[in-house]
């Protein structure tokens, strides 16, 4: 199985250049914020319980998010391999993510970690806001609150995975071709 963590900032087109990897290389995608939004949409227990925290762009409790990932690992056991979007996002994720992993025989084998600037992500958050019409990104304070979580709470992760030599820093500006070019010469060393 390929196994591959996109990392980023929000807004640094994890979630686009997810649908690109997938239709190339057939991996299975998993966004835990599509999960969410989903779940709060539909009013389910997940949906209630994480309402609070996405809606004001705090971070889910890390069990919440560790639950919803495994069971989705545990039922699509036979994927080519899977793309996390938008997960780890605390290095206590990553941690379980490793563990949980290895008891199942696999291993992520890449980090694909996207840099765009800050006015940049602001930018593009807002733009996403007016279109989208998703509420965390149409609040200002919300979306500084969500950069100042990456920067505490997120960005750690890089180390994580360069310690275990598997991050891949990316330019994440310009077209989504040139990006998804970007990212598919990384891939392509290792699938
Ligand atoms: P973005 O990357 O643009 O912030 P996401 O769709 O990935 O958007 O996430 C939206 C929200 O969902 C986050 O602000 C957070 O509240 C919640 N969330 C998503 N993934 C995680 C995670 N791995 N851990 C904790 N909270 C998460």
């Amino acid at each position: 199985m390929f196994n591959l963590v996109l990392f980023g900032p929000p807004g640094s087109g994890k979630g686009t250049q997810s649908a690109r990897i997938v239709e190339r290389y057939q991996l299975k995608h998993i966004s835990t914020g599509d999960i969410f939004r989903k779940e709060m949409d539909a009013k389910t227990a997940l949906g209630l319980k994480a309402k609070s925290y996405v809606e004001k762009g705090n971070l889910v409790p890390d069990e919440l998010v560790v639950d919803l990932v495994m069971n989705f690992l545990d039922q699509h056991g036979d994927e080519r391999g899977f793309i996390f979007d938008g997960f780890p996002r605390t290095i206590r994720q990553a941690e379980i993510l490793r563990t949980e992993l290895f008891e199942r025989g696999q291993t992520i084998k890449l980090m694909i970690d996207l840099k765009v600037p800050e006015a940049e992500l602001l930018e593009r958050m807002r733009k996403r806001g007016k279109k989208s019409g998703r509420a965390d990104d149409q609040d200002e304070d919300i979306l500084q609150n969500r950069l100042k979580i990456y920067r505490d709470s997120t960005e750690p992760v890089i180390s994580f995975y360069t310690k275990h030599h598997k991050h891949y820093e990316i330019d994440g500006v310009g077209t989504v071709d040139e990006v998804f070019n970007r990212i598919s010469s990384v891939i392509e060393q290792f699938i």
